[in-house]
């Protein structure tokens, strides 16, 4: 598949740093005082060497959904990649899935599971911020498209979950144990609830919530780091920077009848 005018696409130099543009048929992209045509661009195959007019060399890429999303204009913070590849696995999200997500921000989190659930799944988002909701729109319909089954409701999701038997609630927002009791009413019975949260106060409180409620079980707590690694030569060692925190992830599933899970009878990972 070569690039098409109108898509988004990634010039990297021998340095990797990243230049996002969009593909317009007659247009000139400007790069520190060099340029080259769109036109020249479109057409290509993903993956090509391309020459600005000046000589600087550039790889000209459709870019993933991960290197799409640290590019991609954000206003709330973004979930890491990292992160968002645990979501999908530990939230188990599957192909037809109804998942349920909370709030949108700048719709990275919300692309990562359209892409999961496929056309014959459904992601419903609520977000109480128009500014947001808008951004993240756009940001999604840049990347995927003009997508069918994905459904914004621009309202608090603790005040009512309007959906019901959703197989899935993963929440980004600041105070998910105000949630909890919409998701108890919401979520079908083996549904999983995840929460993502940055500090240690806020896990506390969302587990307590989940285990007060009497509806969940399996609740487990835990944390990813990615350490990137620099191989160059005789140079392989650690990379010297990382992210050393993001957040925490909280699972937990929703059992058929109201039962109290004691805590210590959750096995240990799973
Ligand atoms: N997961 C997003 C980032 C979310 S940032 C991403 O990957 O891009 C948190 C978002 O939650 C913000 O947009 C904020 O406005 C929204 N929010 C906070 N509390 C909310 C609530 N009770 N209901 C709906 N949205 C809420």
């Amino acid at each position: 598949m070569t690039l098409k005018d109108g898509e988004r696409v990634h010039l990297v130099d021998r340095k990797g740093r990243v230049y996002a543009l969009t593909l317009r048929a007659g247009k000139i992209h400007q790069h520190s005082g060099q340029t080259i045509a769109h036109d020249a661009l479109i057409g290509l195959q993903d993956g090509s060497s391309v020459t600005l007019s000046g000589g600087a060399k550039f790889v000209v890429l459709r870019p993933t959904l991960a290197e799409y999303i640290m590019k991609m204009p954000r206003g709330a913070q973004v979930i890491y990649p990292k992160d968002l590849a645990t979501i999908l696995v530990w939230a188990d999200v599957y192909p037809g899935a109804t998942v349920v997500e909370a709030g949108i921000g700048s719709g990275a989190l919300t692309m990562t599971l359209l892409r999961a659930v496929g056309e014959s799944g459904r992601v419903v988002s609520y977000e109480i911020r128009d500014d947001f909701a808008e951004r993240a729109l756009e940001n999604i319909e840049r990347y995927l498209g003009k997508v069918g089954h994905h459904v914004l409701h621009r309202k608090d999701i603790a005040l009512g979950i309007e959906e019901q038997d959703v197989d899935r609630v993963v929440l980004d927002l600041p105070e998910p144990w105000r949630v909890v009791p919409e998701a108890v009413r919401a979520l079908r019975s083996g549904g999983i609830f995840l929460s993502y949260l940055p500090t240690v106060p806020q896990v506390v409180q969302v587990v307590e919530a989940l285990q007060g409620s009497g509806a969940f079980g399996m609740i487990e707590t835990f944390e990813t780091l990615q350490r990137p690694w620099n191989i160059e030569g005789r140079s392989v060692r650690p990379a010297l920077r990382m992210v050393a925190h993001s957040a925490f992830l909280t699972v937990a599933r929703k059992l058929a009848a109201p039962v109290v899970i004691d805590p210590d009878d959750v096995p240990e990972g799973r």
